[in-house]
């Protein structure tokens, strides 16, 4: 975290200064009541009205110092959380898609919303107020020697008792603390679930039962968060004691001076607004360490996360396909149980060839594409790209080489043009061609606002065939060198489908892999080669005769 606060360290020393400046304006208080007593006990008027003047002047200086140190307490708190959360934004997109993966989406966006929360709230305020604090305790120690030498050893003393037992309990309220960040990630986690799920929890009247689900989740998290609470408070109460406590004797002490004639009525009262000053202070940072500290589990996972960012400084020439993709004896399986094996793949796909790859659901055709693209790498065997080990090539460029598109969409909140061109700008003849050869075309006319029109929620409002089409626009604008269509065009009328499917084995410059369920003699006879996989092999590979022969032999459906 120092980081950020090196980063924007002038706005960080302006409000340490005004720290500064507020805690000793904090502690001239005790001198102006000092003054305003023993004027009072002199019974000496003048210099009385002189002191309300001064008192009144005291007021505004104080109100303005205070409004300007808050400004500038929450003026570093934004800047560095909001580098801190567009830091962790960055890390989290920067991940390989299997380490994403690896953690649930959920636990992504608590990060970035409840964790920055409890940081600014435990972490960046407490630290901040914990300066000020600091420089209160100094200046009320300085004044405090300079009054009474025997009153400051005893606050010394009281104080030290102080310190000792939130050091002690700091473990308790950093296990607190963890505890209720996962417990907020988790709710945020099942929350995200339930909404999702909002369809299948309708139409299956389902709405008692999440309702109890959600009953034992919001529970959960309200008493762990209790717990957090109750063990902040305790440590607080104890800080409360001490304080207390001190502030008790030091009056009874002072009392005794003045009976023994050692220190003024004006100096006691001093004395106890300053043994305020120097008691609280304590307690004060003392909590304010224990908050900072509770909350080092939380900084740990956010800075995994920031740190994963690499700034990629290697200039990228665009990687042209020359040759082929070669997978050589090609094993893979997911996970330490293996519960799929793909297995001892061989397979050949050269530039501009047509190649298609069937078989039934849970084959491992999608597995496959997977390893091509390299959106898993754990695999034994050899995936080589134009000769160059896959594992070589980085995932920049590998992304630019090859487009997939699946059979579910994801389409982001925005119109039809910005799922289409993913926010950048293309030249109108680009953009209308990659319409008609994906089909989008022909549905523009059917929406309100054609192209503009809004998709909503991961598009919701346009049909699978649409948001299909308009997946297929997106990848046919980048004009990537060798496409992937994953079941792509399943939702897409058969007609359309044809056509999409036609255009694309006829563009002669294209590398295409086609995952497909419809076995159309007409689309298939004119792919280069079919892989026909069963249970993580490949058991038939050649022209669409060969293999719809050792289909029907082996008795297959896909
Ligand atoms: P297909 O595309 O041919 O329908 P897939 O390649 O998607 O099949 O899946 C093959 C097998 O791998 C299935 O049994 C599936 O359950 C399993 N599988 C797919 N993805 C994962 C994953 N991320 N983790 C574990 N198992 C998976
Ligand atoms: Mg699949």
């Amino acid at each position: 975290m120092d980081r950020y606060i090196k980063k924007h360290f002038a706005v960080y020393a302006v409000t340490v200064a005004m720290g500064m400046i507020f805690a000793a304006v904090n502690i001239y208080i005790a001198f102006l009541l000092n003054q305003v007593i023993d004027v009072v006990m002199e019974r000496d008027f003048s210099a009385f009205f002189h002191m309300i003047g001064k008192t009144i002047l005291y007021f505004i200086c104080i109100t303005v110092c205070h409004y300007l140190y808050l400004f500038f307490v929450k003026l570093t708190i934004k800047k560095v959380l909001r580098d801190l959360r567009y830091d962790v934004f960055k890390g989290v997109l920067s991940r390989s898609y299997h380490d994403f993966h690896s953690v649930n989406t959920a636990d992504y966006i608590s990060a970035i919303t409840n964790d920055i929360n409890i940081l600014e709230e435990s972490y960046f305020t407490p630290f901040l107020y914990g300066i000020q604090q600091v420089c209160i305790f100094s200046g009320a120690l300085i004044a405090l020697l300079s009054l009474s030498l025997a009153i400051t050893f005893c606050l010394i003393l009281c104080v030290l008792l102080a310190m000792f037992f939130p050091g002690l309990y700091s473990k308790v309220l950093q296990k607190k603390q963890r505890d209720y960040s996962c417990q907020l990630s988790s709710f945020t986690k099942v929350s995200k679930d339930y909404y999702n799920g909002f369809e299948v929890i309708k139409s299956f009247g389902l709405v008692p039962v999440f309702l109890r689900k959600f009953y034992i989740e919001n529970k959960l998290l309200a008493s762990v968060k209790m717990k957090k609470d109750n063990a902040f408070n305790f440590n607080e109460s104890i800080s409360f004691f001490f304080s207390f406590f001190s502030q008790l004797l030091i009056l009874l002490f002072g009392a005794y001076l003045i009976l023994s004639d050692h220190i003024t009525m004006g100096m006691l009262v001093a004395i106890i607004q300053l043994s305020g000053n120097f008691v609280n202070p304590i307690s004060n940072i003392m909590q304010a360490f224990s908050k900072v500290k509770s909350t080092c589990p939380i900084r740990d996972k956010l800075t995994e996360y920031a740190g994963c960012f690499r700034e990629n400084h290697a200039r990228h020439d665009r990687f042209v396909f020359r040759d082929k993709i070669i997978l050589h004896n090609v094993s893979f399986c997911y996970g330490d149980n293996c519960n799929f094996h793909l297995q001892s793949i061989n397979l050949s796909i050269k530039k501009g060839g047509k190649y298609a790859i069937i078989g039934a659901s849970g084959s491992g055709k999608s597995t496959l594409v997977n390893l091509i693209t390299g959106r898993e790498n754990n695999y034994t065997g050899e995936i080589l790209i134009d000769n160059i080990p896959a594992s070589e090539i980085d995932e920049i460029t590998r992304n630019e080489l090859i487009a997939v598109n699946h059979q579910d969409i994801f389409l982001f909140e925005g119109t039809v043009k910005d799922n289409i061109t993913l926010f950048r700008d293309y030249r109108k003849e680009q953009l209308d061609a990659a319409l008609i050869k994906s089909g989008v075309m022909k549905f523009l006319p059917e929406l309100n606002e054609a192209i503009d029109t809004y998709v909503g929620e991961n598009g919701n409002k346009l049909s699978g065939g649409q948001k299909q089409r308009i997946a297929l626009a997106r990848s046919f604008l980048q004009e990537k060198q060798i496409l992937i269509l994953d079941e792509a065009t399943s939702a897409i009328d058969m007609e359309t489908g044809f056509e999409i499917e036609n255009e694309l084995l006829h563009d002669s410059g294209l590398t295409l892999i086609t995952i497909t369920h419809r076995l159309s003699s007409e689309l298939l006879s004119q792919y280069d080669q079919i892989f026909l996989l069963e249970k993580g092999i490949i058991i038939g590979t050649g022209s669409y005769e060969d293999v719809m022969n050792h289909k029907s032999m082996s008795g297959l459906s896909c």
